[in-house]
């Protein structure tokens, strides 16, 4: 298989080099990949400065930009084929719950996703990717067993847990969990004395029961969530439309 891969850590982060390690042995990989870290940049495009492809070898570029950058300049540009599959990651760390709506992992295979293509994310539920070996050799025959042949257009968000490769149990197909509200907000001031603000540390798991991907990871299952790009709250028009009145038709 051809395959374009992505993360949001950047070009030399750990999980990318060895993801493409791995699936190289097997399939075509084509790398375009932010050259720093842009996580939490969720589906951003840049707008408003142009974009630079440096090549760093055969088939492998970094970017100025973001993760969704990358996978399109990369297809629309780049790669002078179509890839069967855009793959992002191995993200440093968990994307989970309402974590995937800031995750630029998410982001950079929601933008393959979007432009037609079959899309994985893959993640470790650990930061400082402990046992990436063995969470990249799973990645690979997921890759393999799920999509060899096979030409679905869905996006899998897929969480590994940080365990060595006896302790795993498994695949579990999951939801998306809730967590609840962002820590606070940490001010502080900058040497000039100006205030400055750090975004606080993630909530706390609030929505956990067993079909979460957080019940999942936690108890030693890789969660593989299907994802899509549509947010509209289907079953919520016909009560909506109700409420603003008559007049307003619901098309
Ligand atoms: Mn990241």
């Amino acid at each position: 298989m051809r395959i374009l891969l992505s993360n949001d850590d950047g070009f030399t982060a750990e999980g990318i080099v060895q993801l493409a390690r791995v699936l190289s042995r097997r399939h075509e990989v084509w790398i375009a990949a932010p050259d720093s870290n842009r996580s939490g940049v969720s589906n951003a495009l840049t707008l408003d400065r142009p974009l630079y492809a440096t090549e760093m070898g055969p088939q492998r570029w970094q970017l100025n930009g973001t993760p969704a950058d990358c996978v399109h300049i990369a297809l629309n540009c780049l790669l002078p084929h179509r890839p069967d599959l855009v793959v992002s990651g191995i993200n440093n760390g968990e994307n989970m719950g309402d974590d995937t709506l800031y995750s630029g992992t998410v982001a950079a295979a929601m933008e393959g996703y979007l432009m037609g293509l079959p899309a994985i994310a893959f993640s470790l539920a650990a930061r400082g990717w402990p046992h990436l070996d063995v969470a990249a050799e799973m990645a690979v025959q997921f890759v393999d067993r799920w999509f060899e042949g096979v030409r679905v257009h869905e996006l899998l968000n897929v969480n590994f847990p940080a365990l060595p490769a006896t302790q795993h149990r498994g695949l579990k197909a999951t939801r998306l969990g809730r967590r609840h509200a962002a820590e606070p907000v940490l001010p502080g001031r900058d040497p000039q004395g100006r205030p400055v603000y750090w975004i606080g540390p993630p909530g706390k798991v609030r929505s956990a029961d067993d079909t979460t991907d957080f019940a999942a990871v936690a108890a030693g299952y890789t969660s593989v969530t299907p994802l899509h790009a549509d947010l509209t709250r289907i079953e919520a028009i016909e009560a909506l439309s109700r409420r603003l009145g008559p007049g307003t038709a619901s098309r």
